[in-house]
């Protein structure tokens, strides 16, 4: 039986419908949640993002400013930039799009950013209050992720969890994320023996590598829960060709328009799993869900509120 597919568009409208009535509430009390966004060079896949974060602060009613310093902004600029973001009070959350030019020390540049302001929750302090799991700011895709499964009514205490990648901004808050919640946590990487076997007991799997399709269908155990949170673009037609064999509507989109979004799971494992996440259209949308809550909870908690029951504010 094909799993139940757990789409990211329809969790973020619920979560934007939330925040739309705390943004409401904030007004009220005469305070606008507002995000600054830093973009530095051309990379197109930066501009997009930032554009569609700029675009969902527009949306909810979030002010938002985008700074865009040239490519041969220094370090120290840099640091100049997250200070006077710093020192602007209507400036809830700063968001440094990732990556910074090779010449930029970019753990230094984060590290500056104000723990209160750090909308992505990549400062230590943020991270060190997850591991004490003492309320914070958290990473957003990590977050999205808990919020697509506690949406979804899936049962995460006592289940045995194995997240695919150990990074800072993924693999790690989410091993937190999902042990808080009482699962039962295995982190794979690249030194990992017998990934297929390890994935095989899991009974939710969330895969953050960044190999596309590399998650086949036989690793996956009938009826586990799949959260993929990879993406590849892939535009050769042979690889493409080869993912999506059984998947002929996916190889008809890709000749069409010579690119495809290919997540880390095969599309092959929707026939045995319990439930998965699209990719397109799974976690992705969430990840921006989530950094307009923490722009929201950011604006609340540096006023002394508490944070309200929505989305952002669970972990
Ligand atoms: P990353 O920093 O490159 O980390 C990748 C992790 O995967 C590393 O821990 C690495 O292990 C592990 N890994 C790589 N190849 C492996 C293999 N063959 N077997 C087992 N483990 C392997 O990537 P990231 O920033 O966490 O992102 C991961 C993926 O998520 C990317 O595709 C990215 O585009 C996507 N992503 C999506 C969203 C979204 O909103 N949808 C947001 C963020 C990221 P080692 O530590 O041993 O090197």
């Amino acid at each position: 039986m094909a799993a139940r597919i757990l789409n990211g568009n329809e969790i973020r409208e619920q979560i934007y419908a939330e925040l739309a009535r705390d943004i409401a509430e904030l007004a009220a009390a005469g305070v606008r949640p507002g995000l600054a966004a830093v973009l530095v060079g051309d990379n197109p896949a930066s501009h997009i993002y930032v554009r569609s974060k700029i675009a969902a602060c527009e949306r909810l009613g979030i002010k938002s400013w985008m700074e865009a310093p040239p490519e041969s902004f220094t370090t120290t600029q840099f640091l100049e930039l997250v200070e006077i973001l710093k020192a602007r009070d209507e400036v809830d959350g700063i968001l440094i799009q990732a990556p910074l030019p090779p010449h930029v020390d970019t753990k230094r540049v984060f590290g500056a950013v104000d723990p209160a302001k750090d909308v992505d929750g990549f400062h230590p302090l943020n991270l060190g209050k997850l591991v004490a799991g003492r309320p914070g700011l958290v990473a957003c895709t990590p977050a999205g992720v808990m919020e697509i499964l506690r949406r979804s009514g899936i049962e995460i205490a006592g289940a045995n969890a194995v997240v695919l990648g150990r990074s800072d901004i993924v693999g790690k808050p989410m091993a937190l994320l999902l042990m808080h919640a009482n699962a039962t946590v295995t982190v794979c990487h690249s030194k990992t023996r017998n990934l297929p076997d390890v994935v095989r007991g899991a009974d939710i799997v969330v895969a953050a590598m960044g190999r596309a399709a590399m998650v086949e269908r036989s690793w996956i155990r009938p009826g586990a829960i799949v959260i993929d949170v990879g993406t590849t673009r892939i535009t050769d037609a042979a690889e493409a060709e080869r993912i999506f064999a059984h998947r002929p509507e996916r190889l008809a989109k890709f000749r069409e328009k010579g690119e495809v979004l290919v997540g880390d799971v095969h599309p092959d494992a929707v026939d045995v799993a319990g439930a998965i996440t699209p990719v397109p259209g799974g976690v992705g949308p969430m990840t921006i869900a989530m950094l307009m809550s923490n722009t929201v909870k950011a604006a609340r908690m540096r006023r002394g509120e508490k944070s309200p029951a929505a989305a952002g504010a669970r972990r």
